[in-house]
C-alpha cells in the first residue's frame, strides 16, 4: 500500500529558492561521537547540496575534530557548552534554531533516536514547519518516503515548508565513512537560554556486548523461552559463540525474560543487522516492523505455520532448547 500526502504550513512558500544546504545534528556522549548519528550525513549527501554538521557540549571541540574526518561533511558547527552534554530538547531547540537562522539551512536532518525525537518537534514548532519523522527514502529535496502503521504501509510525504525538520531511519541510511574527510570547523552561536529543565541522573543498561541499534548479527528470543533463567541459558552462549548483541520480543520483555531496552519492534528497538537469528517468536506483525530490513533473517521455532517463517530466509522447525544449544556448539567448534 502506499499513499501521498502534501504537508502545507502556515509558513508560505517563498518561491524564492535558496540553495540547498542540509545541517545533520550529530550526537555525542561524554566526548565520544556517536557513529549511528551520522546516518544523518549520509541522508544530506543524497539530498545533494552541502552538508554541515552540528555538535554541542562540554569539551565537544575534540569530538568535531574527530567528526571532521567524515567523508561529505563541509563543515562542523560546535558549541561548548555542558547544558547540552545529555540532550535536553529544552535547551536545544533554542540552540538549534538560533543556528539555523544564522546558517540559513534547508533541511535539518537528525536519527530518529530517542533524542531525534523529543528534539525535532520542538524545533519544528519553533520554526513554525511541519516535523516530517523517521524518513527511510529520500526521493527529491522536498519529498520523502516514511513507513506508517507499523511498517504496513508506505507514505511519501511532500513538504512545501521552507526548512525541512526530518528525522532519519538510521537502517536506511548507513553511516558514511569515518576516514578520509577534511571538514572545517566552526564555533557556533550559543544563545545560553534559561531552560526550566535540569539534567539530574540516569540508569543506564550496562552491556558489554554490541550495541543493539547498530551490532552486525543479533540473536533475539520470544516467549518460547518459558523463563528468564532458560532465557539467559540458551540464548547467551548462543550470542557469544557468535559475538552478536541480544534482542527480545515485547512478550519476553513483559515476562521479563530480557531487559526492556532488548525490545525489539514497533515499540522497541530498529534494527538491520546482517544476521537476526530468533528463536521461539511467532513473528506478529509488531516484532516484524522492527526488523524484517535485516539482511538475512533466521528463525527457530516450533511451529511450521508460525508467521515469522514468511520472512525468514532461512528456517528450522524444531523445539529450541534442543536447536539452539546444538547450533551453539557447532559454532563453537568451528
Ligand atoms: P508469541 O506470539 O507467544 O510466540 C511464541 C512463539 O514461540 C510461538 O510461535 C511458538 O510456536 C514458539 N515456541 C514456543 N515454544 C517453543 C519451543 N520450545 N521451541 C521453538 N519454538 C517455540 N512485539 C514485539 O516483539 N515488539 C514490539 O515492539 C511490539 N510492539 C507492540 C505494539 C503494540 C501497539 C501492540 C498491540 C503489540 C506489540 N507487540 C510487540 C506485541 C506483539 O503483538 C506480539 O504479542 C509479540 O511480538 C509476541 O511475542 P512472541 O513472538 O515472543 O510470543
Amino acid at each position: 500500500r502506499h499513499a501521498r500526502t502534501q504537508f502545507r504550513s502556515t509558513t508560505q512558500y517563498s518561491g524564492l529558492s535558496r540553495l540547498l544546504s542540509t545541517l545533520a545534528v550529530l550526537e555525542q556522549r561524554d566526548g565520544k561521537l556517536n557513529v549511528a548519528s551520522l546516518a544523518a550525513v549520509t541522508a544530506g549527501q543524497k539530498l545533494g547540496g552541502s552538508v554541515t554538521a552540528f555538535l554541542a557540549g562540554s569539551g565537544v571541540k575534540s569530538v568535531a575534530e574527530e567528526a571532521a574526518k567524515t567523508k561529505g561533511i563541509e563543515k562542523i558547527i560546535y558549541v561548548e557548552n555542558g547544558a547540552y552534554d545529555r540532550g535536553l530538547p529544552e535547551n536545544w531547540a533554542p540552540l538549534l534554531e538560533e543556528n539555523i537562522k544564522k546558517g540559513g539551512f534547508t533541511h535539518i536532518l537528525t536519527g530518529h533516536s530517542a533524542f531525534g525525537k523529543s528534539l525535532m518537534p520542538r524545533l519544528a514548532a519553533l520554526l513554525d514547519t511541519q516535523q516530517i519523522s523517521d524518513i527511510t527514502a529520500i526521493e527529491s529535496e522536498d519529498t520523502f518516503v516514511r513507513p506508517i502503521y507499523a511498517g504496513n504501509a508506505i507514505l511519501t510525504v511532500q513538504s512545501t515548508d521552507n526548512t525541512k525538520v526530518i528525522t532519519v531511519r538510521g537502517t536506511a541510511f548507513p553511516a558514511p565513512e569515518t576516514e578520509g574527510g577534511s571538514a572545517a570547523l566552526e564555533e557556533g552561536a550559543d544563545p545560553k537560554t534559561e531552560s526550566p529543565t535540569e539534567w539530574i541522573s540516569e540508569d543506564l543498561a550496562k552491556s558489554d556486548r554490541p550495541d543493539l541499534g547498530s551490532a552486525d548479527k543479533v540473536v533475539s528470543g520470544g516467549r518460547g523461552l518459558k523463563s528468564k533463567e532458560e532465557f539467559d541459558r540458551v540464548m547467551t552462549p548462543l550470542a557469544d559463540a557468535l559475538g552478536a548483541a541480544i534482542g527480545a520480543s515485547r512478550a519476553a520483555v513483559d515476562s521479563g525474560f530480557a531487559d526492556n531496552s532488548l525490545q525489539v519492534g514497533q515499540t522497541g528497538k530498529n534494527v538491520a543487522p546482517q544476521l537476526y537469528l530468533c528463536a521461539g517468536i511467532s513473528g506478529a506483525i509488531q516484532h516484524l516492523a522492527g526488523m524484517k530490513d535485516s539482511k538475512v533473517i533466521a528463525a527457530i521455532n516450533k511451529d511450521a505455520d508460525a508467521p515469522i517463517f514468511q520472512v525468514a530466509d532461512v528456517g528450522l522447525v524444531g523445539d529450541l532448547f534442543e536447536k539452539v544449544p546444538e547450533l551453539t556448539e557447532k559454532l563453537k567448534s568451528q
